[in-house]
């Protein structure tokens, strides 16, 4: 740690501890003093007083001091240095004086434990001269003495000091500065205590830079490192200072909020990247339930922190209530029922103006907390092993739908079904895909599996090799939520992909940003020249798609043309648009 920051450990629970200790022995050690005097009683009067005041100090910082802010420490330090210099003047005798005087030392031991250092010799200084002065205004202790008791007094302050940066440096991370990974455990711990007896809402947050690797890769570990800095140097800035930043390894970093309510995290952790635009980061937010240990907690936080990442990442989710171990049953006892559906959500030919294709979106509707969002337990399944029961269930049933719809009208439109990493690093997954559509009766090239970018890492050789066995089987491949990550180049060059989905946050800036607009354009003309279909997914509103149509997209996803809907809704509304086309022609 810096050597003239506030130590690390000087919370407001232990500053209050320390110096509800040192009131309490300081108001006995005057007493003591005091019975010692051999002077009448009513020269010991006023001194005895100001004994038991101080007990009762040292009585009030420990039951509200931990609720303080941290300027009410230096009030309770400026009052003690007080009744201690007035102490001195008021002893019935010099050796009395001398040994409450000597009580200046717990001064500068709480002031060189609680603030930063140049605030700490303020104080020091403070109480050192109000004893020296306080000494000589006695009159009977030679200046020589009064000094040799400010000496002593000053190399306390020197040792407690560097004794206390070093036990703070244990808990530090060397290279951004903030606490680390046994800091924060220590921080939360305390916190949690303080949260149990208050119930103050507080909030737990881990936050991960993404593609962190992919800089430190091609840019080199220094260019990581400035990173990491400048990172931590920026939301340190934006947060309270009731706030508790680490860096809990590599790029990720956790924070805790007491005080915030979940809502209100997620704003703050919101504002936090805005702060560093140029660093793409997803976070997890959790609020603190009644009764949750520190490690449910932040189990949560984690499971949310993993549901922005796999929802595309550059986004940040506030973790569910209840603890997920729940939901894993749920969910599992939900496939079993069959209770798991799908809904379809149309996709737009804009030059025609014809729905041409659906993509499947799983709907889950739980007994007792209702809609559970698809990027929540699709999560919770990657993470239990559930994903290829979910997935396989999705598929079987879309395709089973969709030819169902085929038989009965003669549509066929193309289906879109999305694919986890999961599933693709699965060698027999493209087995699976092969017995699904012989099973259902649906076509191969009628198929399109929807996979994110940052799902088909380049080093995992196996869903490199299912994409290409399932490219082989007729099926399309489409890139999910294009624009979100370090969408690269190359990828779309070694990948058997033929379609990009371009993320909906891209989409709802392309109106209003004309550089999005810009890269809209390039991005559509690059796919043109590859020979991939462009598919803009979100587009909520007629300007969007007025830009869309503009420039030259082919493919559009959106509430504007309809949400995800089961299937026979999304028939019936084809056979309204089809009459009502039938009636303009
Ligand atoms: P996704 O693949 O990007 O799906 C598109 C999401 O955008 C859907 O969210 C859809 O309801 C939503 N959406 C569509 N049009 C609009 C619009 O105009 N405005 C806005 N704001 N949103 C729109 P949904 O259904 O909540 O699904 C979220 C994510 O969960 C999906 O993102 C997909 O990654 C995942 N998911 C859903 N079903 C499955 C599944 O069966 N398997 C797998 N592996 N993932 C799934
Ligand atoms: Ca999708
Ligand atoms: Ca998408």
């Amino acid at each position: 740690m810096k050597w003239s920051a506030v130590p690390e450990v000087a919370t407001s629970r232990v500053m209050s501890q320390a110096l509800a200790t040192l009131y309490v022995f300081g108001g006995s050690a005057s007493l003591l003093a005091v019975l010692g005097a051999e002077t009448p009683w009513v020269d010991r009067a006023l001194l005895s007083g100001l004994a038991v005041s101080a007990l009762l100090a040292g009585g009030v910082v420990l039951r509200w001091g931990s609720r303080w802010p941290r300027p009410a420490f230096h009030i309770a330090v400026l009052q003690a240095t007080a009744v201690v210099v007035a102490g001195v003047v008021l002893a019935p005798d010099a050796p009395t004086a001398l040994a409450v005087g000597a009580l200046t030392s717990f001064l500068a031991i709480a002031s060189c434990f609680f603030f930063s250092l140049p605030l700490a010799v303020g104080h020091t200084a403070l109480a050192l001269a109000g004893l020296t002065a306080g000494l000589a205004v006695r009159g009977d202790v030679a200046l020589p003495l009064a000094l040799s008791l400010d000496a002593m007094v000053l190399g306390l302050s020197v040792v407690t000091r560097g004794l206390v940066l070093r036990a703070s440096s244990a808990n530090r991370d060397p290279l951004t500065g903030l606490t680390n990974r046994r800091g924060f455990d220590q921080a939360l711990h305390e916190l949690m205590r303080v949260v149990s007896r208050t119930d103050e809402p507080m909030s737990a947050a881990l936050l991960d830079l993404d593609h962190f690797k992919a800089i430190n890769d091609t840019q080199g570990h220094d260019a990581g490192d400035r990173v990491l800095r400048s990172v931590a140097k920026a939301w340190r800035r934006a947060l309270p200072p009731t706030a508790v930043l680490a860096r809990h390894g590599g790029d990720e970093f956790a924070l805790l909020l007491p005080g915030l309510p979940g809502p209100a995290a997620l704003t703050l952790v919101q504002q936090l990247r805005a702060r560093h635009p140029d660093v793409g980061m997803s976070c997890g937010v959790a609020e603190h339930q009644p009764g949750e240990s520190a490690a449910q907690l932040m189990r949560r936080a984690d499971l949310a922190l993993y549901t922005a990442k796999s929802s595309g990442r550059g986004r940040c989710e506030l973790g569910a209530g209840p603890d997920t171990s729940d939901l894993v049953a749920d969910l599992t006892a939900a496939l079993d029922a069959g209770d798991v559906t799908v809904h379809f959500q149309p996709i737009r030919d804009l030059r025609t103006d014809q729905v041409v294709g659906v993509e499947a979106l799983a709907r889950w509707t739980h007994p007792e907390r209702g809609l559970v969002s698809p990027a929540e337990f699709v999560a919770v399944a990657e993470r239990h092993g559930l994903m290829p029961r979910l997935g396989e269930h999705v598929l079987r049933s879309a395709c089973g739908q969709m030819s169902a719809l085929h038989a009965g009208t003669g549509r066929r439109l193309r289906l879109g079904v999305n694919v986890s990493g999961r599933e693709l690093s699965d060698p027999a997954y493209a087995q699976r895909v092969r017995t699904v559509l012989a099973e259902t009766g649906w076509p191969a090239t009628e198929t399109v599996l929807e996979v994110t970018e940052s799902l088909v890492d380049a080093e995992c050789s196996t869903a490199v090799a299912t994409l290409h066995e399932l490219r082989g089987l007729g099926l399309g491949i489409a890139i999910d939520d294009f624009g979100t990550g370090y969408s690269s180049l190359s990828r779309l060059d070694t990948l058997p992909v033929a379609i990009l989905k371009l993320d909906s946050s891209f989409i709802a800036t392309i109106t209003t940003s004309p550089r999005r607009a810009t890269m809209l354009r390039s991005i559509v003309g690059m796919a043109h020249v590859l020979g991939l279909d462009v598919v803009a997914e979100g587009v909520e509103t007629a300007e969007q798609d007025a830009q869309l149509r503009a420039i030259g997209c082919r493919f559009g996803q959106g509430w504007l043309y309809g949400r995800p809907a089961p299937l026979a809704d999304v028939a019936a509304q084809l056979d309204r648009a089809d009459d009502a086309h039938a009636l303009h022609a």
